[in-house]
């Protein structure tokens, strides 16, 4: 598989895979195009160090099914968190996949603005998140919220959907400006979409009470 770097902190490894499958107009992440170098999963594996908790993130860590297999298996006692846009998680990718947390972004719940927002149809994204349920995964559902495109009453509808399901875990991200695509949105406007979610689900967090991401880590480059 590609990597294009891991990321250490005291208890955390991110591998950070590059490529995506999405064409998201406001992506903000650097490992949308494809890059990085090619490596082994027992090499990636090799390098991480026993007991962190492991971040497999992208870009979109599911482009590489065989080998996300191949690695989650070498890493069998470590907790693992795999962060998808969902897009390629089916039954049986998640059959193969017991045990570890999922954290998987649903962009919009609207089918016509998800597929402008990403350049793709959310039903396999919806049906994965209804997969994660039935199959009893530890999982959390997010949605970055973008001022003028996805806002407090496309989160509402979000949570509302998600409610139908169960009482799913439900974290609303502040968008982080780039290209001039939008603009950071304000604490209220992220307070008032919480409030809004929590009208439905009984467990909503933000990305401003609830960092994701460990400050101090250190860049590992591997060739
Ligand atoms: S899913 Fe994430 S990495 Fe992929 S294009 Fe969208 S924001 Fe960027």
């Amino acid at each position: 598989m590609r990597i294009s770097y891991l990321a250490l902190s005291d208890a955390r490894c991110t591998v950070q895979i590059p490529g995506c499958n999405f064409n998201c107009r406001g992506c903000f992440s650097n490992q949308r195009h494809k890059g990085g170098v090619e490596i082994s999963a027992a090499r990636i594996a090799g390098h991480i160090p026993p007991g962190n908790e492991v971040m497999l993130a992208g870009g979109e860590p599911t482009l590489y099914r065989q080998e996300l297999l191949s690695l989650i298996q070498k890493l069998d006692r470590q907790k693992i968190i795999l962060s998808t846009n969902g897009y390629l998680l089916d039954r049986s990718l998640l059959e193969n996949l017991g045990g570890i947390t999922v954290h998987i972004d649903l962009k919009a719940l609207d089918p016509k603005l998800h597929r402008w927002y990403t350049g793709k149809d959310n039903a396999t994204v919806l049906e994965a998140i209804r997969l994660l349920h039935e199959l009893d995964f530890d999982f959390e559902v997010s949605t970055v919220y973008i001022s003028g495109i996805v806002e407090t009453i496309e989160i509402g509808n979000i949570a509302r959907f998600l409610s139908g399901i169960g009482d799913i875990r439900y974290k609303i991200m502040r968008y982080v400006p780039v290209n001039n695509f939008s603009s950071r949105p304000g604490v209220q406007e992220i307070q008032d979409a919480v409030n809004m979610a929590r009208k439905y689900l009984g467990n909503v967090s933000s990305s401003i009470e609830n960092r994701s991401h460990p400050v101090d880590r250190k860049i590992v480059n591997i060739s």
